[in-house]
């Protein structure tokens, strides 16, 4: 079957309130963790957001959340290799993983992001998703096609989270999608729905709340 990556339906009025609820309630930074041993114990079910640096993903964390400054982006590549979690109300860890993609990073450290990026895909067994973050004006380039092949031999599902859709016009957003499109069919792990979001305008911001209380 063919699959077309049909843009995420507005959410039942139930599944909004079930994610409002969740982030209505407490979300705690937990701990930023840089090798395997220091993953906390597996007790919650997880998603992770992952995404070139720049992407908008501390913006979108932020505004998921509700809480200004709780993710906070470095444009330093060295101080950006932590995975760092947060506990979601008593039952969720949402995952804000190392922005990758930084055109001056030095390969020591690109190789060990990799590494423990790896680790932690392949060998979390609570994760239950990633949200892949994809700029609006870009769509997927080759690099995002590594993490989402990272995430197939992980057999992680994956779902693709377009970022900063305020920043394009209708016309330049149907082609950034036509190329995401054509980047995930090629992706087993990719689920078949695309979620549009501006941190800035708030877009999406709703349905992602609600796909996330969803997921257990
Ligand atoms: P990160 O490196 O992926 O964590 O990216 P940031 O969240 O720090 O965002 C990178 C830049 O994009 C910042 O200048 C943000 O203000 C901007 N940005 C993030 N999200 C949006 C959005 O939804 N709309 C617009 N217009 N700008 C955004």
């Amino acid at each position: 079957m063919q699959l077309t990556f049909s843009l995420a339906a507005a959410s039942e009025p139930d599944e909004t309130e079930a994610g409002r609820l969740l982030f209505a309630g407490q979300v705690e930074f937990v701990k930023g963790v840089v090798a395997m041993a220091g993953l906390p114990p597996a007790t919650r079910v997880e998603v992770c957001f992952a995404g070139r640096s720049n992407v908008g993903k501390s913006s979108l964390i932020n505004a998921v959340t509700g809480r200004k400054g709780l993710a906070r982006a470095s444009n330093t590549p060295g101080r950006t290799q932590e995975i760092n979690y947060f506990a979601v109300a008593e039952r969720l860890y949402l995952v804000d993983l190392p922005g990758y993609g930084y055109a001056n990073a030095p390969l020591a450290i690109v190789e060990r992001w990799q590494k423990l990026l790896k680790s932690y895909l392949a060998g979390r067994q609570t994760l239950r998703r990633a949200f892949v973050l994809i700029d609006a004006r870009h769509g997927a380039k080759a690099v995002d096609e590594e993490i989402m092949t990272l995430l197939d031999r992980a057999a992680v599902t994956f779902q693709c989270v377009m970022t900063k859709v305020d920043k394009v016009s209708a016309a330049e957003l149907e082609t950034t999608l036509a190329i995401t499109r054509t980047a995930l069919a090629r992706h087993p792990a990719a689920y078949p729905e695309i979620v549009l979001t501006s941190a800035d305008k708030g877009d999406g911001i709703e349905m992602l709340r609600a796909i996330i209380a969803h997921i257990d």
